[in-house]
């Protein structure tokens, strides 16, 4: 059982000096938090032996094994920091969304594009959940509804780009409202329905 910081056992912890974190920029973190300390793991994610933390310099300030929850705890924490980026990308994909529809003079057509993704996007995450994981509305009627919602959006869309705005304009409606947005979108929800405890695929 190995439990020790810098602090309490100055030499105990001399041993585990070799030990070098893992690069900030290279592979993500372990992030396992030392028990009761504000210590967390700077080795790499999925590494093997003892935790260590270190300080700034590289010096290890804690040593601590391995426990059973330590993975469950990390996957918790990993699931927030994924859907807050997810969230963050939604919002500035959606923003540039606008932007790029204002400066063209096809707001409403962005704005339209916006509305169907989300519920496109819906429906291919719960499509892609085992089905005794869906959510009760993406199975049957309530999700056949969606997808007629997110068709009248989207074709609407696609027809007032191409009308005010040339062929291009029509194609990357269609590229953005099928396929970009909804994909962000997708994310999004997944990680929504994972934060009520549904089992998380792969993103
Ligand atoms: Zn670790």
């Amino acid at each position: 059982m190995v439990r020790i910081t810098r602090n309490d056992q100055p030499a105990a912890i001399k041993q585990y000096e070799h030990i070098k974190p893992a690069p900030t920029l290279g592979p993500l973190r372990c992030f396992a938090p030392f028990p009761s300390e504000v210590y967390t793991c700077t080795l790499s994610k999925g590494h093997s032996g003892p935790h260590v933390a270190h300080a700034v310099g590289a010096v290890v300030v804690a040593v601590w094994d391995r426990e059973e929850g330590d993975d469950a705890l990390r996957e918790a924490l990993r699931l927030q920091t994924d859907s807050l980026w997810i969230g963050i990308r939604l919002l500035l994909g959606c923003a540039v969304v606008l932007v790029l529809a204002a400066v063209l003079n096809l707001f409403l057509a962005g704005s339209l594009l916006i509305g169907s993704a989300m519920a496109f996007g819906w429906f291919i995450a719960g499509r892609s959940l085992h089905p005794l994981d869906r959510p009760k509305a993406a199975t049957g009627g309530p999700s056949l509804v969606i997808l007629g919602f997110w068709l009248v959006l989207f074709v609407s869309a696609v027809i007032l780009a191409w009308i005010r705005a040339g062929w291009r304009a029509g194609v990357g409606a269609i590229l953005l409202g099928f396929w970009v947005l909804p994909q962000l979108f997708r994310r999004f929800w997944l990680s929504r329905f994972a934060s009520q405890g549904i089992r998380y695929p792969p993103l």
